[in-house]
């Protein structure tokens, strides 16, 4: 499990907080969406969370173990899988396996395993003795992930990666990510791919500029709102009277016969329900909350999730 108490960060001489006093819990076994437009702190996070950048204000507990004291020993269960390519390019695919493999200081006798295990993961076996810069891109972001893998870890992050993919590899690398979470590993995935999230991972964290907006399972965030979106289609216009009645409802708009709230609570839905019943108006459409992750956001921030 990750604990992460008010958690702010900012890069020196920069004017701002890129983390604002984030505070999430991401249960063991998950298979964690951290879903935000770009700029919007995801790589950051995750940077805090390996050690690859400093914890300067905020708590963090990995399995019990907190942050910074313990990183070595988070390190050992744990690998990140970074967005850019963290291999040589002028070594082939297994080349840069045994040359990690070695700095890992995987035993010998385990060492073929661990490779054999690795490769049929990123699916890459038939590539082992290809040069990694001839790789597509596709093939040189499951080699990262590869070499994520090498260690055998119960936490594994992976930033962002299929983008900028062909579909096949991107398809092969979501499938993947199940499979590894299949096994009981916990998985933090960073995106900003609202269908990835959807569709991948069981939880998910909403990010935009360096704040946690929302979190939970999808069903959960397109629900739990206070306020959601209204839109009611009726069989036929209200009459100039009748929409005087229902505007007493504060922020519902009428166009012909579609009704609309940008946000309507329970208690408004309840109260225009009985103001249609009551004047004999019929509806033929209607729809309340979100449909996706994008409209959520877009009602939350007032922004597109993609940018
Ligand atoms: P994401 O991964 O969601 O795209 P990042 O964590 O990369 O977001 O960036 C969050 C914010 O931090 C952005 O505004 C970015 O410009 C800023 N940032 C990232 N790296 C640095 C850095 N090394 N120095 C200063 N600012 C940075």
């Amino acid at each position: 499990m990750i604990q992460i108490e008010g958690l702010s960060f900012r890069y020196p001489g920069a004017k701002r907080d890129v983390i604002r006093e984030l505070s999430l819990r991401i249960r063991q076994g998950s298979l964690f969406g951290l879903l935000g437009p770009n700029g919007s702190g995801k790589t950051t996070l995750i940077s805090i969370l390996t050690g690859l950048l400093p914890l300067l204000s905020g708590k963090i507990r990995i399995d019990g173990k907190a942050l910074p004291s313990h990183l070595q020993e988070i390190q050992v269960g744990s690998a990140l899988v970074p967005q850019e390519y963290a291999f040589y390019p002028r070594l082939s695919v297994i080349e840069n396996l045994l040359f990690f493999g070695g700095v890992l200081a995987i035993p010998a006798h385990e060492l073929r395993g661990r490779l054999t295990e690795a490769l049929a993961v990123a699916g890459l076996e038939s590539f082992e003795s290809v040069r990694a810069e001839h790789l597509s891109g596709g093939l040189k972001r499951r080699l990262n992930l590869a070499i994520g893998l090498l260690n055998r870890p119960q936490l594994l992050f992976l930033d962002e990666p299929t983008v900028g993919i062909d579909p096949q590899s991107r398809h092969f690398i979501l499938d993947a990510v199940k499979r590894i979470n299949a096994r009981g590993i916990t998985v933090v995935y960073t995106t900003h791919y609202m269908e990835e999230a959807e569709m991948l991972c069981d939880e998910i964290g909403v990010l935009d500029d360096g704040r946690l907006l929302a979190c939970g399972t999808q069903e959960q965030l397109l629900n739990n709102t206070q306020s959601r979106e209204l839109t009611v289609t009726l069989t036929a216009a209200p009459t100039a009277q009748q929409s005087g009645i229902l505007s007493t409802i504060p922020g519902l708009g009428i166009i012909s016969r579609e009704l609309r709230m940008a946000h309507c609570t329970e208690t408004d839905l309840k109260r225009l329900m009985k103001l249609l019943a009551a004047e004999g108006l019929d509806i033929c459409r209607l729809k309340y909350g979100y449909r996706n992750l994008e409209e959520l956001f877009l009602q939350m921030t007032g922004r597109q999730l993609r940018n």
